[in-house]
């Protein structure tokens, strides 16, 4: 049985999920409006994820006999100055979200919830592999520096991206 603080704390993070969504298609939104519909696609499905993020979430909490209560969203800036800004607030962001998986798994090791470090072991992976794609991201922009031909280049490997239904859902479909 899950323990209400941990209960609690996967609430605040399904908000926290779903705040990142908010933050990605806002990041989208802008990146579009400089003309990169590319760029703004692969945010557009960073939105996606985190979403489903969310639903992952929504989903254990169920199985867990708990009821979900979303609070408000708050709201997310709305313009960058480059899109390698974008990308760098990206990685800055997804450190912060990695800290808050950890203290999920704090708490889990302190309940001894081996259900729930086995789910928390999903999200912990997908922290890694979202800290490194904005690394690469990020690593890719400064590459290209002012040049734009550079810049078209990579909106257009960014505008094939796939979204691809996370596994916890998939299988829970
Ligand atoms: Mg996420």
């Amino acid at each position: 049985m899950i323990s209400k603080k941990l209960a609690k704390a996967i609430n605040e993070q399904i908000n926290a999920e779903l705040w990142s969504g908010y933050l990605y298609l806002s990041m989208s939104q802008d990146i579009f409006a400089k003309g990169f519909k590319g760029i703004a696609h692969w945010f557009k499905v960073q939105f996606l994820e985190e979403q489903a993020h969310a639903a992952i979430m929504i989903n254990y909490l169920h199985s867990q006999g708990e009821r979900v209560i979303l609070a408000p969203i708050a709201k997310v800036q709305t313009e960058w100055k480059s899109v390698l800004a974008a990308f760098e607030d990206t990685l800055k962001h997804e450190q912060k979200v990695t800290a808050l998986i950890n203290n999920l798994c704090d708490i889990a090791d302190d309940d001894k919830d081996r259900a729930a470090q086995n789910f928390l072991a999903w999200f912990v992976d997908e922290q890694v592999e979202e800290e490194e794609n904005a690394r690469d991201l990020i690593a890719q922009c400064k590459m290209i520096g002012d040049n734009m031909n550079g810049m078209l280049m990579l909106d257009k490997e960014l505008a094939v991206r796939q979204y691809v239904t996370p596994s916890p859902l998939a299988s829970a479909e």
